[in-house]
């Protein structure tokens, strides 16, 4: 069992085409329109990982249902987003793509893994405290129980690997404690899993404060038009101390100057620009939306196409969700065995 807290670097894969192919596990909520922090914070390790690794990624549909609570919305949403993770790259053919849902065992977990797990342990996760401040008029019971709904998606596959953003960092943690908890109780039955993170664990919003998210607005959302994006960019806090044209820039502070690093290696000499005033964020940013119009502009279109034909996307989520059945299952069986259910 790892004893690791987190990860940068992706573990070594078991020799390929061996039985034991290390498995990864990761969801992403439709709660919105993918962003570029869920890119470079997440999405870009799922595809990298599918190749090597048996990955199952989840659109998390009953964690949305902590903020949603529109039913058109949310299904819109569940398969935009499926259309988006397409999009960017993953592949049905490699990795295993489901809506939660259509997993029902997960809250089943979840509930029996509630009964291992400190109240006082949830009350003191960041996010819950984020929310709570998010939707004051809305502090609903599965806002305080996501983490353990979360632990369910990840253990009930026995995934040891466990591709987010370091915002994700604590849930992580909780997940592993709930695991010892469970193990301790029951006995050994669940590894403690181990998060890998990418070389942009975090992306600031346009706000250039808050991370970038779905529920906070202030995101950059990869597939939209170009006039979208370019508004996006364009409304993004820059360096608040550079006031006037002709006052040199910090780069370092600069989150636009921070986003062009992942753009083209000529990053430098935009710095440099900014550094010496030569050139004004106005045009670091014109540059900034442009090149990311351009680089996702393949992942759009492809967007587009699969968003023509609904049927392809959800027969692609259905397929996903049969194939995980038996593990799901299996799961299930030791787990009401040990605790006495059956
Ligand atoms: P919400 O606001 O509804 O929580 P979100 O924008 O935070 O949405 P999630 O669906 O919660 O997106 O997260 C999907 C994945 O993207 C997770 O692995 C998360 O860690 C990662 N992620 C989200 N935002 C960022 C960010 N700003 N930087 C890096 N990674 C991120
Ligand atoms: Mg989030």
């Amino acid at each position: 069992m790892t004893t690791d807290v987190e990860s940068t670097s992706v573990p070594a894969p078991a020799p390929s085409g061996g039985p034991s192919r290390q498995r990864i596990f990761s969801g992403i909520q439709p709660s919105g329109i993918v962003h570029l922090g869920n890119d470079l914070g997440a999405i870009r390790n799922y595809v990298a990982l599918q190749e090597q690794f048996e990955a199952i990624y989840c659109i998390v549909d009953y964690h949305a249902l902590t903020s949603l609570h529109d039913a058109d919305a949310l299904r819109r949403q569940t398969r935009e987003m499926a259309a988006s993770l397409l999009a960017l790259g993953l592949d049905p053919e490699r990795c295993t793509l489901f809506v939660q849902s259509h997993r029902p065992e997960h809250t089943e977990l979840a509930w029996l893994l509630c009964t291992v797990t400190p109240v006082s342990w949830l009350e003191r996760t960041p996010t819950y405290k984020e929310k709570k401040a998010q939707q004051p008029d809305d502090v609903n019971h599965g806002l305080l129980t996501y983490p353990v709904l979360q632990a369910s998606d990840i253990v009930i596959y026995k995934a040891t690997t466990v591709p987010v953003g370091k915002d994700q960092a604590a849930h992580l943690e909780l997940t592993r404690e709930i695991v010892r908890a469970f193990n301790h109780r029951y006995g050994e039955t669940f590894q403690e899993p181990q998060a890998v993170y990418t070389e942009t664990p975090t992306v600031l919003g346009t706000d250039g404060v808050r991370k970038m998210s779905k529920s906070l607005g202030n995101t950059i959302e990869i597939l939209a038009e170009p006039e979208v994006i370019r508004k996006q960019v364009m409304s993004m806090v820059t360096d608040t101390q550079r006031i006037l044209r002709t006052d040199p820039g910090r780069p370092e502070v600069c989150n636009v100057c921070q986003l062009h690093r992942w753009f083209g290696p000529d990053y430098v000499e935009i710095w440099d620009g900014e550094r010496t005033a030569r050139t004004g964020c106005v045009d670091t940013k014109k540059l900034l939306a442009e090149r990311i119009s351009s680089h996702y502009a393949p992942a759009r279109q492809r967007y587009l196409e699969l968003m023509a034909h609904p049927a392809e996307i959800d027969g692609i989520l259905e397929a996903g969700a049969d194939r995980l059945r038996p593990k799901a299952e299996a799961t299930m069986a030791e787990v009401r065995e040990k605790m006495g259910l059956r």
